[in-house]
């Protein structure tokens, strides 16, 4: 089958239907704006393909400029996509480029008639794909690797639009809109082709790898605190603990709230919510650089620690005993409710996790015995072995 510009043009309008299609779907699942907007755009170049077939018949109204200018629209609906998904505002100097296309209805129907709308069409296009592109720079935030690859395909999609402009004015460039002569014309049904291609492909793979990660974010994190969750401290701890040597020992604080269901039965559920969220801000804002903090489940929260001392264990953990005391001081109860923590300082971990927050426990256990409101200290690096 020979490759005519007639036949490349059906095949666009194939590939732009599917994509249309494909991100339409996608929509309906992940409902994110800019998935609309993009199935707008490729929708759009599926009718202008459709009329630009028009020109064949003599309706080069049809089929030259309102096609073409259905091109710059689709453009336009990409670059509103880029824009919901960067969560960044268009100037509102971009509708000027509807204005301008209409504008050129005005053209005497010149020699110069093809290349002057090649010209109009091919800058609108590349100026709108460059934005788009400019649109997805990082920002100090790290981007997605379709978010990546639907920017550098942006910018050469836009880059290729502007070569072809400027391939316009070159005097003695054969064009000829209407009957698809000149090879920028051919050259251009081949790039439109591949462009829908990777263009839809980044821009499902942008969303996608957000989602990925925006679920991979949840699932790390409790609800109610924000802070890891067990399972995100079980994947974590491993790296901070292969740097635990003699030299700088690690260790864990298991921290239980004392007396905390006196909390909940008199000052109600949302009370008691509230002050394991306190709870949960004073750790995170007393967290050193290179510690872990997570919440275990219920009023219990454990604290990482890696290059740690018995002097760093205690200075945190009154800290943290001092604060919440502080704050807790609000509820009334029958019995104080108090923090009590039980450490492990350590120079040689544990195989797992696990077996480091039992051995923390332990010494929680004998604060909670002891009365609660305390620390209790087991240090592994010295003689206390027979506790660890
Ligand atoms: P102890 O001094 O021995 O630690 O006793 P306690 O009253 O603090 O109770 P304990 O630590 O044994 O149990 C924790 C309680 O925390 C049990 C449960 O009712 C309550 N709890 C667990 N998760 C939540 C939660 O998400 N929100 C609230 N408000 N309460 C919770
Ligand atoms: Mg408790």
């Amino acid at each position: 089958m020979a490759l005519d510009p007639p036949t490349l043009l059906v095949l666009t309008t194939v590939l732009a239907a599917s994509a249309a299609l494909y991100l339409a779907i996608e929509w309906r699942s992940v409902r994110e704006s800019s998935l609309l907007f993009w199935s707008a755009g490729f929708a759009t170049i599926t009718i202008g393909c459709t009329l630009s077939l028009l020109r064949s018949n003599g309706f080069l109204l049809i089929g030259i400029w309102f096609a073409n200018g259905l091109l710059v629209l689709a453009h336009w609906f990409f670059l509103l996509g880029v824009s919901r998904f960067t969560d960044t505002r268009l100037s509102r100097a971009w509708y000027l480029i509807f204005a301008t296309w209409l504008a050129l209805l005005a053209l005497p129907e010149s020699q110069a008639w093809s290349k002057l709308m090649m010209l109009a069409n091919s800058a609108l296009v590349g100026l709108l794909a460059l934005r788009a592109s400019l649109l997805l720079r990082p920002h100090g935030k790290s981007l997605s690797i379709g978010a990546v690859q639907l920017r550098y395909v942006m910018l050469i999609h836009g880059l290729f639009y502007f070569i072809k402009a400027g391939l316009a004015i070159v005097p003695g460039t054969l064009i000829d809109l209407a009957s698809f002569r000149g090879e920028i014309i051919q050259v251009s049904l081949v790039e439109g082709a591949m462009a829908i291609m990777l263009i839809a492909l980044s821009m499902t793979g942008s969303e996608r790898y957000r989602r990925e990660q925006r679920i991979a974010r949840l699932a790390a994190r409790d609800p109610l605190t924000a802070l890891y969750n067990r399972r995100a401290l079980e994947m974590r701890a491993p790296r901070l603990l292969s740097e635990v040597s003699a030299a700088r020992p690690g260790a864990l604080l298991l921290i239980d709230i004392d007396n905390f269901k006196l909390v909940n039965d008199l000052y109600g559920h949302s009370a008691g919510d509230r002050l394991l969220v306190a709870l949960s801000e004073m750790i995170r804002s007393a967290l050193p650089q290179d510690a872990l903090a997570a919440r275990l489940g219920g009023d219990e929260f454990v604290i990482l620690l890696g290059n740690a001392s018995r002097e760093r264990i205690v200075g945190l953990g009154s800290v943290l005993r001092e604060q919440f005391h502080t704050t807790a001081k609000a509820f009334v109860t029958p019995e104080a409710v108090t923090l009590s923590i039980g450490a492990n300082l350590f120079q040689h971990p544990p195989e797992n996790l696990a077996a480091l927050i039992d051995q923390s426990d332990a010494a929680l256990y004998e604060s909670k015995r002891g009365g609660r409101d305390s620390i209790r200290l087991v240090d592994c690096t010295e003689g206390e072995a027979q506790l660890c």
